[in-house]
């Protein structure tokens, strides 16, 4: 009876957090409205679960690597939220990750909540979505938050722009061609895991030692000598695993763990949730100074034909944006100071 009751609260509660993250992804004004308070109240009970970004291409594991890291962190009295940045489906409204059923062991597990990415808007905008879903997972008590991304386009730098540590998924051929890695991904990453590696293990091993030379020419492990004094610091590494075997996720955890003591004992842990508060606030000032410049009525009026003399060449750009610039004076304006 007890198990049916815990049940049954855990499916409500699932339905209540899927409800506040459906609320935080209209774009009614009114539940707009609505969201930002419903944001206010929870923020006290955020902050307090592990964010953890995974990112890699189609087929690399994501799921099968997920689904194995969740029910091996449920088995150890965690709650495990997934949300996922989906990039593709902002552009095309396709999506690459959505078509198929995934992670379908974790997702009937009642300890475990998953969400797929939102379905339209910018990626700017579906970023902005995920951060709020991640609070109210951790408000309903998630202590292990999952972001998930495609390794395409600007959602890599969105994700490690939200969580603790962000997880690059590498397949083992990789390290055959490292032109394929991209060097701005690979500066983000703070761990790199090599799956599949049961296909060849002798590839595997290869890809490893060329991510970890690559890493360390792009200044990852920062320089040998102040790595040898700075002890306290996080140097990113490589490992491999088997996602499908579930070979390696208690290795993986072992290095979170370890990323996460590390970081908490040098501040870096609290420093980066700072400057990613500050940079979020930064980032929603911007969008929403330019919708309010785009939708100001003389900008409006004088964008389409400075457009035109852009295009054709007839008005330099740089004078075209100070003219609308200075057409975007404020709409209402505070009560003049006496
Ligand atoms: P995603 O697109 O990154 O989410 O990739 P999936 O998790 O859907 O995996 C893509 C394919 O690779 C599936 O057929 C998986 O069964 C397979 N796969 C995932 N991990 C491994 C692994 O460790 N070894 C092998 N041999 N296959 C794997």
């Amino acid at each position: 009876m007890d198990r049916i009751l815990d049940q049954s609260q855990a499916q409500q509660q699932r339905r209540a957090v899927a409800k506040a993250i459906t609320l935080l992804e209209s774009t009614r004004a009114d539940h707009r409205a609505q969201a930002d308070q419903l944001l206010t109240d929870l923020l006290p009970h955020t902050g307090n679960s592990f964010r953890l970004g995974i990112s890699g291409v189609p087929g690399v594991g994501k799921s099968t690597f997920i689904e194995a890291l969740g029910l091996f962190l449920i088995a150890q009295g965690h709650r495990v939220a997934v949300l996922t940045i989906d990039p593709s489906s902002t552009v095309s409204g396709g999506s690459i990750l959505g078509d198929k059923t995934r992670m379908e062991r974790l997702s009937v597990n009642e300890r475990a909540y998953i969400r797929p990415s939102p379905s339209s808007g910018t990626l700017g905008g579906v970023a902005e979505k995920t951060r709020e879903a991640m609070l109210v997972c951790e408000a309903a008590g998630y202590d292990i938050v999952i972001v998930e991304t495609v390794g395409v386009g600007q959602s890599e730098t969105a994700v490690s722009g939200m969580t603790d540590m962000f997880v690059l998924m590498q397949l083992p051929n990789a390290g055959d061609d490292l032109q394929a890695i991209k060097k701005g991904v690979m500066e983000l990453a703070d761990l790199v895991v090599v799956n599949k590696s049961d296909l060849d293990a002798g590839a595997a091993t290869r890809a490893q030692a060329q991510i970890t030379s690559a890493m360390r020419l792009f200044g990852q492990h920062g320089d040998p000598h102040h790595a040898l004094h700075n002890k306290d610091a996080w140097h990113p590494t490589v490992i491999q695993l088997s996602a499908l075997g579930g070979d390696g996720v208690e290795r993986f955890w072992k290095e979170v763990t370890h990323f996460r003591r590390l970081q908490t004992a040098n501040g870096a842990f609290a420093a980066r949730r700072k400057r990613q508060a500050l940079d979020w606030m930064w980032e929603r000032i911007e969008a929403g100074l330019k919708q309010d410049f785009r939708q100001h009525p003389a900008v409006k009026k004088m964008m389409p034909a400075l457009m035109r003399d852009v295009e054709e060449g007839r008005v330099p750009a740089s004078a075209a944006a100070r003219q609308l610039l200075a057409a975007n004076t404020p709409t209402v304006r505070a009560e003049p100071v006496e």
